[in-house]
């Protein structure tokens, strides 16, 4: 396991860009042990509630993909970040209201969230007024917690379904968030074998304590937070 940082703060700007470099050397590492081409699997930086400050020395050390969780805050943050850095790639990773699917559709590369009927249709409006097609992941809530996003196991297949048929969308993949007391693996497993059978073959899953476990199941996007960036200043 990498250290997530210091005792206060993420610990400056070489600190973030060591991390970094430990996770990429822990992603490879678990491929090797997974017999899987590092390739094969995208790394999002999860830079939410971080400010530009400490984007920037992470962008300078060779990151791209970025995640973010909250609209509006990615809106604030990222413009003047990609006016310098056009091959940066922007995933949201947290909970879309529909009436925040334009902003969604015209600021983000790839959404890791949709998990409703209407998301789904909201998106695939904005698709097409927009002529962008950021790359779209099933949130399955594995562990059926009542608090979490994200469609239920047994009703996967229908919603992932209906998303083809009713609303002409290509998913990319499925994204899940084990509970946060449960050993992940399990919920990976799961996941894995939700998209098998749909013949998806993006897997969004495993954060900063369970990105090696997640690439042993098959994760083709590991979301990684606090191991790159530290410890977060607020919750978020
Ligand atoms: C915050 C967040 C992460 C990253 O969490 P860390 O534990 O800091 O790596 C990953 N996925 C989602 C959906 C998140 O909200």
């Amino acid at each position: 396991m990498t250290d997530p940082g210091s005792d206060t703060a993420s610990g400056g700007p070489a600190a973030s860009a060591v991390r970094l470099a430990a996770v990429r050397h822990e992603i490879a590492d678990a491929c090797r042990l997974a017999g899987r081409d590092p390739g094969s699997v995208c790394l999002v930086a999860v830079s939410k509630t971080f400010p530009a400050c400490d984007i920037s020395p992470v962008i300078a050390a060779g990151q791209r993909v970025f995640g973010e969780n909250r609209v509006q805050e990615a809106q604030a943050k990222w413009p003047q970040l990609r006016e310098a850095h056009p091959d940066v790639k922007l995933h949201l990773i947290g909970p879309l209201q529909s009436n925040k699917a334009r902003d969604a559709v015209a600021l983000f590369d790839a959404i890791h969230t949709v998990d409703r009927p209407k998301i789904a249709a909201a998106l695939a409006a904005e698709m097409a007024r927009h002529g962008r097609c950021p790359e779209l992941f099933v949130q399955v809530n594995t562990g059926a917690e009542p608090q979490k996003a994200g469609v239920l196991p047994e009703a996967a297949d229908a919603f992932i379904a209906q998303c083809r048929d009713q609303f002409g969308l290509r998913i990319a993949g499925l994204m899940c968030i084990p509970p946060a007391d449960a050993v992940a693996a399990p919920h990976f497993a799961l996941l894995a074998e939700i998209a098998a059978r749909n013949a998806l073959t993006g897997l969004s899953m495993g954060m900063s304590a369970d990105f090696e476990a997640a690439i042993l199941q098959g994760a083709t996007h590991v979301r990684v937070g606090s191991a790159i960036f530290g410890h977060r200043p607020t919750p978020a």
